[in-house]
């Protein structure tokens, strides 16, 4: 039974900015295990493979060279939840932390600097309203 969906990132899909991965053995097993469906939003969005990093301020989600690409981060948000719903006994979403679309708790302030801030992802917000329990790999001892 598919019961999470989880980001691509986490079950070694290179579809990071970079073009790399942050395979996490635990999610990687859920996915074996048939329990799981991943998703990217920055990809489903339509971002490329690699990309430059972004992130958020404000309202709005700009990149390293300072192009606003908001419209690809709101629109991958809407495709995630989209297929989400698909799966009707998912509970449980486990997304990738720091990301400007799947942080968790914590996302970069805008400013490049690496700077952490308390914060979502565009991804995690939607979830989140939608009434989701979305935690991130950090906190897998809570399933
Ligand atoms: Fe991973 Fe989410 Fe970034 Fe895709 S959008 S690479 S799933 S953190």
């Amino acid at each position: 039974m598919i019961k999470y969906a989880i980001s691509a990132c986490l079950c070694g899909f290179n579809c990071k900015y970079n073009g790399k991965n942050n395979l996490n053995a635990k999610c990687q097993r859920l996915l074996e295990m048939n329990e799981a469906i991943i998703i990217c939003p920055e990809v489903m969005g339509g971002l490329n493979i690699p990309r430059k990093p972004c992130e958020i301020n404000g309202h709005r989600i700009i990149n390293i060279d300072g192009k606003d690409c908001s419209k690809e981060y709101y629109d991958g948000a809407l495709m995630a939840l989209e297929y989400i719903k698909k799966f009707k006994d998912i509970d449980t979403i486990i997304l990738k932390e720091k990301s400007p679309s799947c942080g968790v708790k914590y996302i970069y302030d805008g400013t490049f600097s690496k700077t952490l801030i308390k914060g979502s992802g565009i991804t995690t917000s939607l979830l989140k309203e939608q009434g989701y329990k979305v935690i991130s790999e950090e906190d897998l001892d809570e399933l």
